[in-house]
């Protein structure tokens, strides 16, 4: 059973014909990750319709501007939901600076604070942002809380920075691509019992479908691509990475009875 551990199923344009795809595709667990207040409610609505479709809720780094006490208490009230598995995405994005990096800091923070006042994973996006993150993970005690940096892009020695504080870490299809010598040299290396993968649809669709929309379907060219790198068969490179997937989010359901 494939699965795609970071996508936004409510940013593609056919979600529903996206589900049915990846469902005929084996892909049987999907986590859609909320950007903001409005996303993260809608995502958790949309997961009703799917069994396998789980939701982390959050404010994007790229919206942290919007970020307030209010939409702290927002989130929260999502939180006990049986279909919300994590935080995020959260983190910080110093790349596009789309909010300021106070406003990301305290978002972060402040998503940080809830995933160890409630127990759960918390899902980090980070871009040039790497050494600040790190610090700021190291002086709050998240022993318990493991999280993931989805989307991973950086090379072996950063990732070991983030395995050491009990991270897990997401490939997305940035490893499938030519110049990605160096992500592609991290998933070889890392524990296999710490790794995952994503498409982040709808965004960095995978060699051979490069310029096209993304959608969760085409995760297993990523998965294929790591399975290679690990030297595994298919199913047993997805098997073990199932679960990692569960144990990284202990509110999705450890059956194998597909997406729909
Ligand atoms: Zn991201
Ligand atoms: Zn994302």
């Amino acid at each position: 059973m494939l699965l795609d551990s970071h996508a936004h199923l409510l940013s593609l344009e056919d979600p529903e014909g996206a589900v049915s795809r990846a469902a005929a595709e084996g892909v049987g667990k999907i986590v859609s990750i909320g950007t903001g207040i409005e996303s993260s409610l809608a995502t958790i609505e949309f997961s009703r319709k799917y069994r396998g479709v789980y939701v982390s809720v959050g404010i994007h780094p790229h919206s942290a501007s919007s970020f307030s006490e209010q939409a702290v208490r927002e989130i929260e009230g999502m939180l006990e939901d049986s279909k919300v598995v994590a935080l995020g995405e959260t983190g910080l994005d110093y790349h596009y600076m789309n909010s300021s990096r106070e406003d990301q800091i305290q978002s972060f923070e402040a998503h940080m604070t809830l995933a160890r006042s409630h127990s759960l994973p918390f899902v980090v996006h980070v871009r040039n942002a790497d050494e600040e993150l790190l610090s700021m993970l190291r002086r709050s005690d998240l022993s318990s809380q493991p999280g993931v940096i989805h989307c991973f892009s950086g090379n072996y020695e950063t990732a070991k920075k983030y395995l050491d504080l009990g991270f897990f870490i997401s490939f997305s299809g940035i490893a499938t691509f030519k110049r990605a010598e160096e992500v592609r040299d991290a998933a070889a290396k890392i524990p296999i019992e710490r790794l995952l993968y994503e498409t982040d649809s709808p965004y960095l669709a995978p060699v051979p479908k490069r310029g096209k929309p993304n959608e969760p379907c085409n995760v297993v060219y990523v998965a294929r691509l790591i399975s290679q790198i690990r030297g595994l068969p298919l199913e047993e490179f997805t098997s073990i990475v199932f679960e990692n997937m569960t144990e990284l989010f202990p509110k999705i359901s450890k059956d194998r009875d597909g997406l729909i």
